[in-house]
């Protein structure tokens, strides 16, 4: 018989998300309108100290009006990171715009500065243009470089989509991610930090654009009695069942981020002092949610490699996952312009997720810790 398995990062209910779930069932608001939609919103955005903030069916989807709102078409260049997950750049195709990837720093995994001014540069020499956005992502909850990348957006004056689907909560010198860009985008697919089951948010502080995702998000019907339309819209509004999960989750979210730095505390303290194991630091001024706990293996300084860990851990019924790999590694991403340095394509091999949940208990963490040991002496 195998043993219960142990998950990267599973769904972790507080109290009160079912009494939200309920009073929408008794008040009969089973529908993408509703009175925890119009609160969750508020709630989210004074969570991250920002003006605006709309909720919607996903980050995918947030992403995507975000590019639309900027005005991105057919054609035009969008930057992004290399070093993310696809729903990042997916949108990007939806809008049959080109993605050009840009690679990451090895201090926060997150996109290089200093590649995407080169990049900027040589795209506006190749294509006489400055790309139409950039697309910015914070993952596994550590913050990119924002302060540098928003300086060089501003001297370009390209505007800035931050995806802090995995960064909720994190900050640098104390402001919360997904505030520093001209978009933000959050997302509570049910592996993230907080889960609505599935759902995201776009955040800003321009409230006309705010008003044009929420008028998007359903549709786009003009004002008027009968159905008009003179856009093309989207079903992409949040559930009120969804965000009532939601407001329960974000009463309990600071919980979470203690819990998953407490996993990564841990996970540190018992593996560094292992030959070719390395963890991901906090730059000064930068607090991340530690979403996942990552761990590098050098396979030259020690006694496993990433590949062969993870299969002892899967034959313990244990989930691990190798990093994110890069989108200019992906058969369908691959034909795009890129600019590499190898960073993430060596995290990509050397890295492993390590399960990470919030609801992770110290007996499943201790057999965790104690099968990599054995992995290594
Ligand atoms: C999860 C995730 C998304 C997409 O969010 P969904 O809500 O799943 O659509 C986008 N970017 C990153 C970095 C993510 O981790």
């Amino acid at each position: 018989m195998s043993k219960p398995k142990i998950y990267l990062s599973s769904p972790h209910m507080g109290t009160k998300e079912f009494d939200y779930v309920k009073e929408a069932f008794d008040t009969n608001w089973i529908s993408p309108v509703g009175p925890h939609i119009t609160a969750f919103e508020k709630e989210l955005a004074q969570y991250n100290s920002i003006s605006h903030c709309a909720a919607l069916s996903s980050g995918t989807a947030a992403i995507h009006l975000a590019l639309i709102i900027l005005g991105v078409q057919q054609n035009d260049e969008v930057i992004c990171s290399s070093f993310t997950f696809s729903g990042t750049c997916n949108p990007i195709a939806y809008q049959k715009a080109i993605p050009v990837f840009i690679d990451s720093e090895p201090e926060t995994w997150n996109m290089d500065p200093v590649l995407l001014e080169q990049a900027i540069e040589d795209r506006i020499k190749k294509t006489g243009k400055a790309p139409k956005a950039i697309i910015v992502v914070h993952l596994y909850g550590m913050p990119a470089k924002i302060v540098e990348i928003m300086a060089i957006a501003r001297k370009f004056n390209i505007p800035v989509i931050e995806d802090a689907a995995e960064a909720l909560g994190s900050t640098v010198n104390g402001r919360k991610l997904g505030t520093f860009g001209d978009l933000g985008v959050y997302s509570f697919n049910g592996n993230k930090i907080i889960t609505t089951s599935g759902g995201g948010a776009l955040v800003s502080e321009n409230e006309a654009w705010i008003a044009k995702a929420r008028f998007l998000a359903t549709q786009a019907r003009d004002p008027a009695p009968h159905y008009q339309h003179s856009e093309i819209g989207f079903n992409y509004r949040l559930s009120n069942i969804c965000a009532g999960i939601g407001r329960g989750q974000l009463q309990v979210l600071d919980e979470r981020i203690k819990a998953r730095r407490a996993n990564f505390s841990q996970y540190q303290n018992y593996l560094s002092d292992y030959k070719g194991f390395s963890f991901a630091k906090e730059p000064i001024g930068y607090f991340s949610n530690r979403w996942l706990s990552t761990i590098i293996i050098d396979p030259k300084h020690s006694k496993c490699d990433r590949e062969t860990l993870r299969l002892a851990l899967d034959s313990e019924n244990i989930e691990a996952r190798p990093l994110w790999k890069p989108m200019h590694q992906q058969p369908v991403f691959g034909c795009y312009p890129n600019y590499q340095n190898g960073v993430s394509d060596r995290l990509f091999d050397q890295g492993l997720c390590l399960p990470s949940g919030s609801n992770l208990t110290h007996v499943e963490m201790t057999s965790i810790v104690d099968l990599i040991k054995q992995q290594v002496s």
